[in-house]
């Protein structure tokens, strides 16, 4: 069986139930590490559509899914969802390239995993011939929390809770998760921050009393903690390589690098699974905010969380517990799984942790990191709105501010794509201000200013979000996360 826990070897199994389980009994996350199996071939991809390269992607993956199932989820999650056909459309700049992956059903990246996973869930759950119903458990630190609600709303033999911190997500955020419908969703506040949300989440995942006091029904995960939401994130990497090729932008088998704003680690972890596979990219420049944990870790092997959460203009990446750094510590070390629990061990009783020298060579290898400030953020979003009339939202200026840093360090002067996470409608606010203009209290009021002074146009999901019923209100504390769980489940 090719998923093994990163935290022990003798946890495997197949996709079906990795993906069913989400997080692996012993706390682990599940990986798999034989690549060799999962090489592909650049010149087959050069005239596949989106969907083709999804689907041998996933079936490469997947290793116990039929491959009409496959075939099937693919088609459900990318026609018509998406509002180009295009899924993840590249836009040429004057020193770079910028993959949109924004086009999905609520103006974020995550859309294009979380179009994808409940079909996969419900695929796993033929597969292992059960009729359990699954109880999605999320933290969101605002954007996975609507796109997961959006994915699973009313899809049969599963409920979706959604957990985002109280007061740290945009206005537009909140608005898009509180008004959700369907009914089988369930949205809470919680008193905390996101690392709050999520470590709640992960403890309630493999606390063994809870699966005992449910009958009939199992926990699993909308996180990237889920490999059913990483995988189908290595596709857009195949996809912005092939364009270049195309558009004539590079050779084949020639080296570009990618820069990618960075939070949990799972986007960028596609990425460097997408090289794994033998996608030539160079270097994967990791991103940060201020919470810049990972700027650090990659710039020293010391992942230390004691320090001060800090709220930014790009909240979804305000994190300092990156789950998926897991496994690309498990892939580094070759699956040795032992010292993977011994690194997370100390970070869960210190709070920190520092890599073998080995290891973090390897790290420096593949990875650049570095971070933007709010202000760096915001200035520049207004630079390049007015020097290229491309307007960014923050996170993704977050990722064009170590671009740059990275281009100043000279390492190499490969092509590099920089990862568009959301759109700057979905964060008015900041990119307004940014953009020195008056800006209106009423985030909605905003977007109509916004899109005056730059002729962008507005999302439909996002258009009338003020107009519809807030179906969702409780605000919790991270200790009642279970309980709430159990109550509203009936339990
Ligand atoms: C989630 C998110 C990120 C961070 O992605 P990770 O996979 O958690 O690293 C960056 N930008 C936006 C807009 C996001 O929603």
């Amino acid at each position: 069986m090719p998923y093994k826990s990163t935290r022990s070897n003798d946890i495997e199994v197949h996709a079906s139930l990795a993906i069913l389980n989400g997080l692996s009994e012993d706390g682990g996350l599940y990986m798999r590490k034989d690549f060799d199996k999962l090489q592909i071939d650049l010149r087959s991809f050069q005239h596949f559509s989106y969907q083709e390269m999804a689907e041998n992607i996933l079936c490469r993956y997947l290793d116990d899914y039929p491959k009409e199932v496959i075939h099937e989820c693919v088609q459900k999650a990318y026609t018509h969802k998406f509002d180009t056909e295009e899924i993840v459309p590249l836009v040429k700049l004057k020193n770079t390239y910028i993959l949109e992956l924004f086009h999905g059903p609520t103006s974020a990246f995550k859309d294009v995993a979380l179009s994808i996973l409940p079909h996969l869930i419900q695929g796993a759950l033929k597969i292992q011939n059960t009729q359990d119903e699954i109880i999605i458990l999320t933290a969101t630190s605002g954007d996975t929390g609507k796109a997961a609600l959006e994915g699973f709303k009313d899809v049969n033999q599963t409920q979706i809770f959604v957990f985002y911190p109280n007061e740290k997500v945009s206005t537009i955020q909140k608005a898009q998760m509180v008004t959700q419908t369907g009914h089988n969703v369930h949205v809470a506040a919680v008193e905390g921050n996101f690392d709050d949300c999520q470590s709640a989440v992960k403890k309630i995942l493999t606390d063994e009393t809870i699966n005992a006091e449910m009958k009939n029904k199992r926990l699993s995960s909308a996180n990237s903690i889920n490999i059913g939401r990483l995988i189908p994130q290595i596709v857009y990497y195949f996809k912005a390589y092939m364009d270049l090729v195309n558009q004539q932008e590079i050779e084949m088998y020639e080296k570009v690098n990618f820069a990618v704003p960075t939070g949990n680690f799972g986007n960028i972890l596609a990425g460097y699974l997408a090289k794994k596979m033998g996608l030539p990219i160079d270097r994967l420049i990791c991103a940060s905010n201020e919470n810049n944990v990972l700027t650090d870790f990659i710039q020293t092997g010391i992942y230390n969380a004691n320090r001060s959460f800090k709220t930014t203009i790009s909240p979804s990446m305000d994190i300092l517990i990156s789950s998926n750094l897991e496994r690309l510590i498990y892939l580094l070390c070759e699956g040795n799984s032992a010292m993977v629990k011994n690194y997370m061990d100390e970070l869960s009783l210190k709070g920190s942790y520092e890599v073998c020298d080995l290891m973090k060579k390897k790290l420096q290898k593949e990875f650049f990191s570095g971070y933007a400030s709010d202000e760096q953020t915001e200035r520049i979003i207004q630079e390049v709105f007015e020097k290229e009339a491309y307007l960014m939202d923050p996170h993704t200026a977050v990722a064009y501010k170590v671009f740059q840093d990275f281009q100043k360090a000279q390492l190499n002067d490969h092509k590099t794509v920089i990862l568009a996470t959301a759109s700057p409608y979905k964060f008015t606010h900041a990119v307004m201000e940014s953009l020195h203009q008056d800006a209106a209290q009423d985030e909605f009021e905003l977007m109509k200013q916004l899109h005056e002074v730059t002729q962008v146009s507005i999302p439909e999901n996002l258009k009338d979000l003020d107009k519809k019923v807030i179906q969702h209100k409780d605000v919790i504390h991270p200790d009642e996360i279970k309980n709430y769980i159990l109550e509203k489940l009936g339990e």
